[in-house]
């Protein structure tokens, strides 16, 4: 819950397509479809402040149609939003991050605590992959 709340913010302070990822105990790693290494220390910084500023999580809902017409919203190449029902939720941390997502979350970013940036990977030609884990 904590790692996956983390995940929204990597998205947040990697503005690339995810292609990919995975939680494990205490860590987590989101791909990246980015042709040019991102800088560490700022991902990491970013993260962080995030984390500090303290967005509070909330939830609102909008029918696949509306889904269908805000694209811009799905930050996965990989994974489609959860589609289907005639309604997909969408969740929202303050004003840093707004995506459709069926995952279970922290009530705000402050929960989540201090985060590292372990390592980031080229994986196959433009994509990279960024693991992070509780500092
Ligand atoms: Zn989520």
């Amino acid at each position: 819950m904590r790692m996956h709340s983390c995940l929204h913010m990597l998205c947040v302070a990697v503005p690339a397509p995810v292609t990919g990822g995975s939680i494990r105990d205490g860590s987590g790693r989101l791909d990246f479809d980015l042709p040019n290494p991102p800088d560490k220390e700022d991902i990491e910084a970013t993260l962080n402040r995030l984390v500090l500023e303290d967005h509070s999580m909330s939830l609102s809902w909008i029918t696949d149609e509306e889904m269908a017409e805000q694209q811009e919203l799905v930050r996965t190449m990989s994974v489609a939003p959860p589609t289907g029902s005639g309604r997909v939720r969408l969740v929202k941390f303050g004003i840093a991050d707004l995506q459709p997502c069926g995952g279970t979350h922290v009530a705000s970013t402050a929960e989540i605590g201090p985060v590292r940036v372990l390592s980031i990977k080229k994986k196959g030609k433009q994509n990279r992959r960024i693991t992070v884990e509780f500092a």
